[in-house]
């Protein structure tokens, strides 16, 4: 069975670019050359060391003693919460922003839902000295003011909006309008393994350090480069896309993905795509999502605003699709509790998105010797305010 994009972007029956005519010439641009300029000893020259000396990669490995000893496996956390910024998301916007460099572009645009992403590229914006415009829906400015407020102060221009639900998929179209209108000097930085071709495999290929580094860490620590399982939420599904690429071709490493189930799967308030989803086209590729039956995209619902999100990267609807990676949900109730759990026994407060993970983990049975992976993909100090909402600490 092959995991891999064919050259045409596919994967199975899923992805392409299902795109707009006024958008192909700048597409186009970035897959004819993404591949030769990313191979190049300049490019990985400087990706390396920004990771090194910025984001402050490699991020450790932990035997998490306490959580192995609660679920009876030897549990380790891949620790993304410690990337510069609070997540995994900086390693995809450092390698876009060298990548619209070596492109020669002079502007970058984005597009937020919950604001993190936005945060991520205004981050490498300012570090390069480059401008910045991030479109997010005005309903989400509302809702994630101190990531609008942080963007501003990284210098990024955030700008409203203001057309349909007033979120993340309004911002997106804003984003594409103005790529169209400024294809010589703009590069699009998309946040997530989604978006037509190439999209999904950069975004796969620049997060792919996280499954290069467990290896040589596994190694390390226990003589074995290859885990039992490795475990990872899903939003569009760049963390796990990165935690499993190094081993998608080894079929005895047991990947296993999470999607928030909201309120519970069939409940009408969720964002559990492989559950309830049908193939469609969503952002530029077909893919897995939730729809009504005539078609229409479903508002999805989280507790966790980076999960939120209606499909899953196409990548992901073909892993589901072959059975390499076990589809697991995890409700609004079951990641809080896991939060805390992980709080109390390691002393590290997750990210909500990366608490649906753990919450995982009571779902499975393990034998005493199986060594688990967690990717741990961000901190919670952005959550407090969830936590504290939700209260029950
Ligand atoms: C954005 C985000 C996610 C979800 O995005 P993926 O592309 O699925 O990884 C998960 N965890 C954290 C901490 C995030 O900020």
């Amino acid at each position: 069975m092959n995991y891999h994009v064919d050259s045409n972007g596919y994967y199975g029956k899923f992805g392409g670019a299902y795109i707009p005519e006024m958008l192909y010439p700048n597409v186009e641009e970035l897959r004819e050359q993404y591949l030769d300029i990313i191979a190049e000893d300049a490019f990985q020259e400087e990706f390396n060391a920004l990771l090194k000396d910025y984001v402050g990669r490699p991020t450790p490995l932990f035997l998490a003693n306490r959580l192995s000893e609660k679920y009876g496996a030897q549990i380790y956390l891949k620790r993304e919460d410690l990337c510069h910024t609070g997540a995994h998301k900086v390693n995809n916007t450092i390698g876009q922003i060298i990548l619209a460099k070596k492109l020669g572009k002079k502007k970058i645009i984005a597009e937020t839902g919950a604001g993190q992403h936005g945060v991520a590229t205004a981050t490498v914006c300012a570090l390069m000295g480059i401008d910045c415009i991030v479109y997010m829906g005005e309903v989400d400015m509302a809702r994630q003011k101190p990531n609008v407020e942080r963007m501003r102060i990284l210098g990024a221009k955030v700008v409203p909006a203001t057309s349909g639900s007033k979120t993340l998929k309004d911002a997106t179209n804003e984003a594409m309008r103005h790529w169209i209108n400024n294809p010589k000097d703009t590069h699009y930085i998309i946040g997530s393994v989604v978006g037509p071709h190439p999209y999904p495999d950069m975004v796969t290929r620049f997060q792919a350090v996280i499954s290069a580094e467990m290896k040589t860490q596994l190694k390390e620590k226990t003589g074995n480069e290859d885990p039992d399982y490795v475990f990872a939420c899903v939003g569009g599904g760049s963390n796990a896309a990165g935690s499993f690429y190094h081993y998608l071709d080894n079929e005895s490493v047991k990947l296993v993905a999470v999607e928030a189930s909201g309120l519970g799967v069939s409940s009408g308030k969720s964002a559990a795509t492989t559950a309830l989803g049908k193939s469609g086209v969503l952002h530029g590729s077909k893919t897995l999502l939730m729809q009504t039956p005539d078609g229409q995209v479903v508002e999805p619902y989280s507790i966790s605003a980076g999960l939120d999100y209606p499909g899953i990267g196409p990548m992901h609807a073909h892993l589901f699709d072959t059975k390499r990676v076990e589809f697991l949900s995890a409700t609004d109730e079951e990641a809080m509790q896991a939060g805390i759990e992980l709080s109390r026994l390691e002393g590290i407060i997750p990210a909500i998105e990366s608490a649906h993970a753990f919450a995982a983990l009571s779902q499975m049975k393990f034998d005493a010797s199986d060594v688990v992976v967690i990717n741990l993909s961000g901190r919670g100090d952005k959550d407090l305010d969830t936590y504290i909402k939700w209260g029950k600490y």
